[in-house]
């Protein structure tokens, strides 16, 4: 099974593709957790997606698509995925339908499954990452006020100690959320078009969407 995870940042895409990804015993696939964990090493990808990542910009399509490429090649895919943070623009789309909507799954529903759109206002986006705390060592995302950690400051799973992303700040923020209206929301028609997007209304709690999100994927895989 393929997924794609869409919405705005703040909808709550991490925290419910680490979910799904569990249930459904699929690979999750952050395109901007391996592009941190790039810039935290200091390879050539991290050295590439460095600057864009902190003003808030989007990595150019083809360093994108080349790892994401790379990614879905390993043998923890073999069962399905689910993309978190990609696609994020109509030509990143357009190249996921070409590289993997052709062979046999070609004109069978194309390259992904179903596309789970997270629908949240802006004004709540900007409230949830105000308060989002991220475990660096494995991705894992809290929320000071609708979900926090056991133990304060400290990652559920592995201990480690939680850290607000650079990305998160007030100013960079805005400038993600203006790049997601003007890049990312066209791929709502074009999967639309398409007939593989479900709506949810990601403004209700982290249980209730879960539940949604499952319900679509479940729903989907009847039709
Ligand atoms: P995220 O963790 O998904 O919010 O991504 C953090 C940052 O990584 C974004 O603001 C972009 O700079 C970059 N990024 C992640 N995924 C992509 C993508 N599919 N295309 C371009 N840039 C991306």
């Amino acid at each position: 099974m393929r997924l794609v995870l869409l919405g705005p940042p703040g909808s709550g895409k991490g925290t419910q593709s680490v979910r799904l990804a569990g249930t459904l015993a699929i690979a999750h696939i952050s395109t901007g957790d391996i592009l941190r964990a790039a810039v935290r090493e200091g390879t050539e990808l991290g050295r590439k997606a460095e600057s864009f990542i902190r003003q808030g910009g989007l990595v150019p399509d083809e360093v994108i698509v080349g790892m994401v490429e790379e990614r879905i090649a390993r043998a923890d895919c073999s069962r399905g995925f689910i993309f978190d943070g990609f696609p994020r623009t109509i030509p990143q789309a357009e190249m996921l339908e070409s590289r993997l909507g052709a062979g046999p799954r070609a004109g069978n529903g194309g390259a992904i499954d179903r596309v789970l759109y997270m629908d949240l206002d802006e004004e709540s986006c900007v409230r949830r990452l105000a308060g989002r705390w991220t475990c660096p060592a494995d991705g894992r995302t809290y929320n000071q006020f609708s979900q926090p950690p056991k133990a304060a400051g400290k990652c559920d799973r592995c201990g480690g100690a939680l850290v607000q992303r650079e990305d998160d700040r007030v100013g960079t923020v805005k400038n993600r959320l203006k790049v997601y209206l003007e890049q990312t929301r066209p791929l709502i028609g074009f999967y639309e078009k398409a007939g593989r997007l479900n709506r949810v209304d990601a403004s209700r709690t982290p249980d209730q969407v879960f539940a949604e999100l499952l319900n679509a994927v479940r729903q989907g895989a009847k039709a």
